[in-house]
C-alpha cells in the first residue's frame, strides 16, 4: 500500500484536506487523534506524563489539562523532549498498527511534525498543505482565539515554510477557497491511485 505522509504548518489546512480525502474513501491515520486517545484517563501515556510533570497537569476530573501541558513545554525544550520521549514511540507504534490493518490502494498518514521528526514513518511520499503565513495566522487567530502575536510565535517555532516546501513531493496550495482545494485533492487522489496501481506487481 502506498503511504502518503501529510504535513504542514499550524492552521494551513491539514484537517480540512484530510476530510476531503476521507470523503473520497481514502483511509486517514491521524497522529493528533491517536495522541489524544493515548492520553485519555486510564491510558499508559497519561500515567507516564503525570510521573514526569506532576499531578498539577491534571484537571479536577483526572483528565489531562492540555493548556497547562502546552504551557509547560512551550518555552522549555527540555520538557518538550521529555514529553516527546513519552509520546512519540507510542504514537509511532499505533500508527504502524493502524496502517497495517488497512486494505486500500493508498492511505494518508497525517503528522503535523512529520518533517521535524526523524521520519520513522517510512512514508512513500510527502504531501505538504501550504498557505501564506498571513493566512495561516489569520486562520489560527480566528479558530483558536489567540492574539496575532501568539499565533506568530507558534508559526515561528515551527519549520520555516521554504524548508518544508523543499522537502515536499506534492504540495496543496490552500491559499484560496474550498473549490480550489477540492479540485487539488481530486487531482492528487487520481495520481495516488495511479501510482499505487503502477506499483502493484
Ligand atoms: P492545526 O495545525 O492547528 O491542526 P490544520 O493544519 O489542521 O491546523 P485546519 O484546522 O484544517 O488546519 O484549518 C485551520 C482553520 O482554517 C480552520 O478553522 C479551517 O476551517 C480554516 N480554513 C482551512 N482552509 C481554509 C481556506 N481555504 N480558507 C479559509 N479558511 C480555511
Amino acid at each position: 500500500m502506498l503511504k502518503i505522509g501529510l504535513t504542514g504548518g499550524i492552521g494551513c489546512g491539514k484537517t480540512t484536506v484530510c476530510r476531503l480525502f476521507a470523503e473520497l474513501g481514502v483511509p486517514v491515520v491521524d497522529a493528533d487523534l491517536i495522541a489524544r486517545s493515548l492520553v485519555e484517563p486510564g491510558q499508559p501515556a497519561l500515567q507516564a506524563i503525570v510521573q514526569a510533570f506532576g499531578t498539577e497537569i491534571l484537571q479536577a476530573d483526572g483528565s489531562l489539562d492540555r493548556a497547562k501541558l502546552r504551557q509547560a513545554i512551550f518555552s522549555d525544550p527540555e520538557q518538550r523532549r521529555r514529553l516527546d520521549g513519552i509520546m512519540h514511540p507510542l504514537v509511532y507504534a499505533r500508527i504502524a498498527a493502524d496502517v497495517a490493518a488497512l486494505q486500500a490502494a493508498y492511505c494518508l498518514i497525517a503528522v503535523p511534525l512529520l518533517l521535524e521528526s526523524k521520519n520513522p514513518y517510512a512514508v512513500d511520499r510527502i504531501l505538504v498543505v501550504d498557505c501564506p503565513q498571513s493566512a495561516q495566522i489569520e486562520r489560527v487567530v480566528t479558530r483558536d482565539k489567540l492574539s496575532a502575536e501568539q499565533a506568530q510565535a507558534i508559526v515561528a517555532s515551527q519549520m520555516p515554510r521554504p524548508q518544508r516546501l523543499a522537502r515536499a513531493d506534492d504540495v496543496i496550495d490552500n491559499s484560496a477557497g474550498p473549490e480550489q482545494l477540492a479540485e487539488q485533492v481530486k487531482s492528487l487522489h487520481n495520481s495516488y491511485i495511479f501510482l499505487a496501481t503502477a506499483r502493484t506487481p
